[in-house]
Parts: structure tokens; C-alpha cells; sequence
């Protein structure tokens, strides 16, 4: 699959979940750029949806490679500590705002995934707005509790390197739970979902630990 999300001369978008699936790409509201499925025109979207594609005008103009590199390496900080191998962090008009690792076993405390550790302290200390342009980019697509902490923190979009069905395969174990796109489906949240990228890194990651 020729993927790029750097330029909107071919704008597609996906919509069916089932498709996306088979395509090997999570892909919700983001506007796919593909040389095989043009569904709809930059101008079409506009018409329709023009502030989301305003705001994806920006998202695109991101690196999103160097951001997933950095949760890899803040997964095996935690996988280094005896935490599982997680990290996540937060950037909002192309700069990182806050990171975080997984901590369940030093903090004890089954909660303290990095994804809910950021959308409650996005939700604390940033204004609305913010929040709302703001991208979680983290090393493994969020699990049902961190995706539903993200929801209620009306964040802005989801990248990740390693669905959470790779992962639990990876891992030896589980169904990889309910995913992201689905719980925000659910929850009636439109934030993006952009996934797997560079998931090499993160299998590495899990195959690490
Ligand atoms: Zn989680």
C-alpha cells in the first residue's frame, strides 16, 4: 500500500472500519493518501468538513516518524525499570508537550498507563482548545481505558506504532482488547486515528521485553 501524509494533492478518505482493517491502516477521519482509493476530493471535503481538513492541513505538515522514535525510546525506559515496555507523549503545533512511560509496577498501580497519565494532566492543565489540536502519539495503539480517558479529555488525534492486536500477539497473550477507533466510535469522540506507523520500532520494542 503506497501511503504518504504529506501533501493533499490526492485526497482519499475510508470510512468503512472493516476495509481500513484490511487495508492494515486504522484510519478514522483522517483523510488517506493513496494512489488506489481516491473517495473523495480535496474539495468535496471542504464542502463538507472544513475545519477538520483545515486542521489536518496542520497535522499533515508533521513528522509524525520522529515522535513515534520517541515513545519507542521512552517504552524501553519503562521495559529497562520493570514497567511494561509503553511511553506516549503529547504534541500540539509540531512541538512535544509532555511525555510519559508506563509506571504500573513502580507506582503500583494498575491505572497508570502513560496515554491516561497524559489526557488527565491535558485535561488539568491545558485549555479546551489546546487539547482539542493536540496529538497523543504513543508506542502501542491506546488500550479501552486509556482511549476512553482520551475521549473525555477531548484530544485531537491518536498516532501509534503497534496496534494493540500486534501487540498482544507480540506478547503472547490477550485478544488485544476493544480498538481505539472503535471505543471512540462508541463514546461518540471524533479523534483521529493514525495507525501503525514505522511499527518496526515498536515491535522491536515488545520483542525486547
Ligand atoms: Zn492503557
Amino acid at each position: 500500500m503506497n501511503q504518504q501524509y504529506g501533501r493533499l494533492s490526492n485526497v482519499a478518505t475510508v470510512s468503512d472500519t472493516a476495509q481500513r482493517r484490511q487495508m492494515g491502516v486504522v484510519c478514522r477521519n483522517w483523510f488517506l493518501l493513496t494512489s488506489e482509493r481516491i473517495l473523495a476530493t480535496k474539495e468535496e471535503l471542504l464542502k463538507t468538513n472544513g475545519y477538520s481538513l483545515q486542521w489536518k492541513m496542520n497535522i499533515e505538515t508533521l513528522d509524525h516518524e520522529i515522535y513515534i522514535k520517541r515513545t519507542c525510546e521512552l517504552a524501553r525506559e519503562a521495559g529497562e525499570r520493570d514497567d511494561d515496555p509503553y511511553g506516549s507523549l503529547l504534541v500540539h503545533d509540531g512541538e512535544v508537550i509532555m511525555e510519559e512511560t508506563n509506571r504500573i509496577n513502580t507506582e503500583n498501580d494498575i491505572s497508570y498507563h502513560p496515554e491516561l497519565v497524559l489526557a488527565r494532566r491535558a485535561a488539568e492543565e491545558l485549555e479546551p482548545e489546546v487539547v482539542a489540536e493536540t496529538i497523543m502519539y504513543t508506542s502501542t495503539e491506546p488500550c479501552s481505558m486509556c482511549s476512553t480517558g482520551m475521549a473525555y479529555a477531548g484530544l485531537g488525534g491518536v498516532v501509534y506504532s503497534v496496534s494493540g492486536e500486534h501487540a498482544s500477539e507480540l506478547r503472547g497473550g490477550g485478544t488485544g482488547g476493544i480498538p481505539c477507533d472503535e471505543v471512540f466510535d462508541r463514546l461518540g469522540s471524533d479523534i483521529t486515528v493514525l495507525g501503525p506507523v514505522l511499527k518496526e520500532e515498536g515491535t522491536a520494542v515488545h520483542r525486547s521485553f
